[in-house]
């Protein structure tokens, strides 16, 4: 018999809320990896970045477990996010707008005590104003472009901010930051382009404080460190150095259920197209996520999922629901209906399923969809 509950002795999907698989949030590891980056910093401190519902790992449950752990900075993109995250939290954290404001987003970022990234001196005129209109001190991040042209203040506004600066009292600037864009290769030569700008930019800013590595900054040396590094990857478990082992631990697993297995003759087309046509006889599974549930369609015939540390590759092309895997590497029993195999975890990193699918390991984690049963152990 090809399906059936009976028949199998692995794990099993045993829930009945619908999902189609677990997805396993380690709080422990992402406390364990939050320590691991605050020490390599220390005696700078690390912030968490939670941008993006923190890579899709859920922005409150990542956010409170890195506050009893002593996290009291957060920065995330947008301002919803913000508004969203500010309930959430005690009052004594800090909560940054990395994109800054929007047209008129002041007012409610002022009231909800929430700390905008300023990008652009346009931008801190707004502020200024808003300041003054409420009769308020206001805080806020000014951040400089040192080469990535994304976002931040140019290096020739300087003087026009710091000249902005000397005459109003009404912004209280907490640190001046910029954003590395190799920071994950070491060898990049943008890396000490960029610090060497951020030095000119702190010249002539004396006695602001800097904040200025990501995950992968971290680990380029103590130049990067200011007082306040902002990782988000290496928090989740993603590898922030190229090259070398990832010094942080895995924080996500994902297992998927099989939904029907079956065996095929030689010359049977799979999927969608038809586009992989079995060699030999084959046994087939098709598991319960596609792409809409965060499995990229490049992994069609290409990715491979586990079981029992058992390779089993997609054959033909992910489905917007449902991925079928070549499972004739298996005793004939061993999977059957509601077995769950393994996509992320001790055989699979992050690292390799974005590998295969073409991806970095940020686009993978938060693609990862709602519709698996999320437990955090
Ligand atoms: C996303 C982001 C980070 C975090 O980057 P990681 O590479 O995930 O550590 C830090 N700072 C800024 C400005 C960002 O946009």
């Amino acid at each position: 018999m090809d399906s059936g509950i009976m028949d199998s002795r692995g794990p099993k999907l045993a829930i009945d809320s619908g999902a189609c698989g677990y997805l396993t949030i380690d709080l422990k590891a992402l406390r364990r990896n939050y320590d691991k980056l605050s020490s390599i910093v220390a005696p700078a401190r690390a912030a968490a970045v939670v941008k993006a519902d923190a890579y899709g790992l859920g922005a409150n449950q990542v956010s409170k477990a890195l506050y009893g752990h002593g996290c009291r900075h957060f920065f995330v993109a947008h301002f919803i996010e913000a508004l969203r995250l500010r309930p959430q939290l005690p009052r004594d954290v800090s909560i940054f707008v990395l994109n800054g404001l929007l047209p008129d987003n002041e007012i409610a970022c002022a009231e909800g005590g929430i700390i905008p990234v300023i990008n652009s001196l346009d931008q801190l005129r707004q502020w200024v104003e808003v300041a003054r209109s409420l009769h308020r001190k206001l805080p806020a991040v000014l951040q400089f472009d040192t080469g990535m042209s994304r976002l931040g203040i140019p290096m020739e506004d300087r003087s026009a901010v710091a000249a902005c600066l000397k005459t109003c009292s009404d912004i209280d600037i907490l640190f001046i930051m910029s954003h590395l864009a190799s920071a994950d290769d070491g060898d990049s030569e943008q890396n000490a382009d960029q610090l060497a700008r951020m030095r000119r930019v702190a010249k002539d800013f004396p006695g602001y404080d800097i904040s200025f590595a990501n995950s992968g900054g971290i680990f380029l040396g103590s130049d990067f460190h200011g007082v306040l590094a902002r990782p988000g990857i290496a928090l989740y478990g993603g590898a922030a150095t190229g090259g070398v082992a990832n010094p942080v631990e895995p924080v996500v697993r994902l297992d998927v259920a099989v939904v029907q297995t079956r065996t095929v003759p030689a010359g049977a087309r799979v999927g969608y197209g038809g586009v992989h046509v079995t060699k030999a006889q084959a046994r087939l599974a098709t598991i319960a996520a596609g792409y809409a549930d965060g499995l990229p369609r490049s992994l069609s015939d290409r990715g491979a999922v586990y079981y029992d540390g058992v390779r089993l590759p997609i054959v033909g092309r992910v489905s917007m629901d449902s991925t079928t895997i070549d499972i004739s590497a298996l005793p004939e029993d061993a999977l059957s209906f509601g077995s769950l195999v393994e996509v992320l975890g001790d055989h699979q990193t992050l690292e390799d399923l974005a590998r295969d699918a073409g991806l970095i390991s940020y686009e993978i984690l938060t693609s990862l969809g709602h519709r698996f049963h999320r437990q955090y152990v």
